[in-house]
């Protein structure tokens, strides 16, 4: 948008994922900054009325007001865009909102969705409590099982929903095959590629048709601000998320786009490096005797490891474990940890753990939990930056004698 002379016309389309990570849609106003622009701004002006009315007719490219767009948000969007690969994206001010965007975008009473039943707990509350006030119905399936997918289709499924890997028992989900089970249904495929973020996976090469994220989480991944991202065809942007996203008004705060534009620049590192520690922490843990089972999508006894190897370059930032002594020995264990911190956040710089049956899944309750398996034993841990020596350390001197 911006086209001054320190704006380099770019050519992404052979860059790897670290040159768009750090170059991508970057845009100089006229005094050349090295870093991207802040554009802190609600409105904008016009040299003459006609100026205005061209704009506001779409015949002249240009802002007309901040929750149309805004020249920083531009920049994360294109960013983002060319990291997923996608046609387009549309930045949000969080990633409930983008959830919300990518249903409520599409869906009408009368309108029945498929989703999996292992879902984030405000997905899941957006699926079974806040769609069905508005004549939405649905199904949930456990979505590891093929036919179950198949048999929940109805000729008035307009959207196949999930997330992979799940939240928080990182379940993995064959994205190619439940793609193809929908669009054979005529259905939309919406997935929430929150945990594997676009740098381990990459949901629309595989026939995701919307993919969203929590920009809160790895995006930023330094615990500041909230942000959230669709991506989709140009067509679904257009015609779809375009007018529902700009009259209902869950517009990002450029101030929130620039922080996230620089957390992109060292996004993938952060991912790789957690990752790698992430799947250390897995195999330490694996040997605990305190510890009924353990969850990572590339640990061999992970029951869908071949699938995830196949799915995501690496087994992502995130690992979750049972405990044999149930919630007691649970709570024990988070009082004794002293480096990593209790915070039901994630994707963070610092280790987070957090007990999903009192936090994040508490609100859905014990029936949802159990249809989920999410037991009371249950932690999950977001596994940060700091020295994975330390962190091993941490856990397994708070495991002792629980
Ligand atoms: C955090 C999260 C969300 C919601 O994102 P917010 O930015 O907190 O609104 C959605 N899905 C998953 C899997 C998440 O972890």
């Amino acid at each position: 948008m911006i086209k001054g002379k320190y704006t380099k016309k770019q050519n992404p389309s052979g860059w790897g994922d670290q040159t768009k990570l750090v170059r991508g849609g970057l845009t100089r106003s006229e005094h050349g900054e090295t870093s991207e622009a802040i554009y802190l701004t609600s409105g904008y002006v016009y040299d003459d009325p006609e100026t205005a009315e061209r704009r506001f007719n779409g015949e002249e490219e240009g802002y007309v007001y901040g929750r149309y767009g805004n020249p920083t948000v531009t920049m994360l969007e294109e960013r983002f865009r060319l990291l997923e690969g996608a046609e387009s994206c549309y930045a949000v001010a969080s990633g409930m909102a983008a959830c919300w965007g990518a249903l409520g975008c599409q869906l009408k009473a009368g309108d029945h969705v498929v989703a999996s039943k292992a879902l984030f707990g405000s997905c899941y509350q957006i699926i079974t409590s806040i769609l069905p006030r508005f004549g939405v119905t649905h199904t949930l399936v456990d979505g590891t099982d093929a036919a179950a997918w198949k048999a929940a289709m109805r000729p008035e499924t307009k959207v196949v929903f999930f997330e992979t890997p799940s939240n928080p028992l990182l379940e993995v989900l064959d994205i190619a095959m439940i793609s193809d089970i929908a669009h054979k249904a005529g259905a939309v495929v919406v997935m929430d590629n929150v945990f594997a973020t676009p740098i381990l996976q990459k949901p629309m090469a595989l026939g995701a048709d919307v993919v969203f994220y929590s920009n809160t989480k790895h995006t930023d991944g330094q615990g500041r601000v909230f942000g959230g991202m669709i991506l989709s065809s140009a067509k679904f942007k257009e015609e779809l998320l375009k007018p529902f996203l700009r009259h209902t008004g869950p517009t990002l705060s450029p101030f929130n786009a620039w922080v996230l534009l620089k957390g992109m620049e060292t996004m993938k590192l952060r991912v790789e490096a957690q990752s790698k520690s992430a799947a250390a922490v897995a195999e330490a843990l694996a040997s605990s005797n305190v510890i009924e089972r353990v969850y990572y999508p590339h640990h061999d006894t992970h029951a869908q490891v071949k699938l995830a190897r196949q799915q995501m370059k690496m087994g992502g930032t995130m690992v979750g474990f049972d405990l044999k002594g149930g919630k007691t020995e649970a709570f024990n264990v988070l009082r004794k940890l002293k480096i990593i911190d209790i915070s039901n956040n994630l994707g963070d710089a610092k280790s987070l753990i957090t007990h999903p049956a009192t936090t994040t899944h508490k609100n859905i309750g014990p029936d949802a939990r159990k249809l989920m398996g999410i037991k009371d034993g249950n932690l999950r841990l977001s596994v940060g930056l700091e020295d994975v020596e330390d962190l091993i350390a941490d856990l397994k001197e708070a495991l002792k004698g629980s």
